[in-house]
């Protein structure tokens, strides 16, 4: 559908913070439907955008997301994408870094944006950052650069002062208002006075081609964290988890560990079995490169992949991912290693 004059937006509303009440006995917030969300934003309807909205049945705190809720919102996304031209998902905090990260996989060739954002305070409370945050990520899904095509065309976070890459993100903070980060790759937008767009970091528009979403994920997936005490009964139950597919396995710098023999002996065991494992590191910045340490490259000598400089939710979302394209253990190895939405840095 060619652009209309007032931006056409969709907002999709799956709870979180954002639009939660306090319960008036217990004090817990808990989840409330979006016309008080809508109630409580009047200034909404200064922008001269054309809003609809889906909402979840019933609205849920993000800590209960799963597989099936990324399926409803891609779907919301998928089945709506001709008619608008940029899509809004309202969504809890606490997970929004892992539904950020499936839906850049899900959405293959998307051309439109995607921005996620909630609030720290509910949007009901006299200070709030749910109005700002809603108003900014409607502001840059109605965003369009010079030649007419969107500035954003890919899953982002929209938090306070900053959008990052949705796939790059993680929740760093669970009470400042600046909730987000990506260690490894700069913001797309820095939010002040203005909305700075940052070109150099921003998707590139691709030319055409229709959206191509994927629904199906494989939860046969775990992490595995080194720490020093690790021993062999522990971590080879670990790896014989029944059914078990794919591995993220979480280890030291710049991705080492052990060089004791069970250690490797077990990982090699694992991936000899057909479990995908992938090594990726615990710290916030920088990323893995297996032959940097002895330590390293001995756990790649294993079979075991490097996940380089990728978070930990687009890591446990992308083995998720392409174990549910069915496809064989090397070639999910294969995919691993390459940039699908442009969550790694080879
Ligand atoms: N527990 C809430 C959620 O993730 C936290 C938030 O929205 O900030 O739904």
């Amino acid at each position: 559908m060619a652009p209309t004059k007032k931006p056409r937006i969709l907002i999709v509303y799956t709870g979180g913070t954002i639009g939660m009440i306090e319960d008036p006995v217990t004090k817990a917030l808990k989840p409330f439907d979006f016309s008080h969300l809508l109630e409580n934003v009047p200034k909404i309807k200064m922008l001269d955008y054309e809003i609809d909205n889906i909402q979840f049945h019933p609205p849920i705190d993000s800590s209960d997301m799963n597989v099936e809720h990324w399926k409803l919102i891609a779907h919301s996304i998928a089945d709506n994408y001709d008619n608008y031209d940029g899509f809004v998902v309202l969504h809890g905090t606490d997970t929004m870094s892992y539904t950020a990260s499936a839906l850049s996989f899900m959405l293959q060739n998307l051309q439109k944006p995607v921005i996620i954002t909630g609030s720290q305070l509910p949007i009901g409370e006299v200070r709030t950052d749910g109005e700002e945050n809603l108003i900014t990520a409607l502001q840059i899904a109605a965003d369009r650069r010079a030649d007419g095509t969107p500035t954003v065309s890919e899953v982002a976070i929209l938090f306070e002062n900053y959008l990052w890459r949705g796939n790059r993100s993680t929740k760093r903070s669970a009470d400042n208002f600046n909730a987000f980060r990506s260690n490894n790759y700069p913001e797309l937008a820095k939010i002040g006075l203005g909305i700075n767009f940052r070109y150099d970091a921003l998707a590139e528009n691709h030319n055409g081609g229709p959206l191509e979403p994927h629904y199906e994920f494989d939860t046969m997936v775990m992490p595995i964290d080194l720490f020093p005490g690790l021993n062999e009964a522990v971590f080879r139950h670990q790896l014989a988890t029944p059914g078990i597919r794919g591995i993220v396995l979480r280890t030291y710098g710049m991705g080492n560990g052990p060089t004791e023999d069970w250690f490797l002996d077990a990982l090699a065991d694992a991936v000899r079995r057909g479990v995908v494992v992938v090594n990726v590191t615990q710290c916030v910045n920088g990323g893995v490169q297996s032959g940097r340490y002895i330590s390293g490259e001995k756990i790649s000598e294993t079979g075991v992949i490097s996940g380089h400089d990728i978070t930990f939710e687009a890591a446990i979302t992308k083995m998720m991912y392409l174990l549910g394209l069915g496809i064989e253990a090397d070639e999910v190895r294969r995919r691993f290693e390459q940039p699908i939405a442009g969550e790694i840095t080879i």
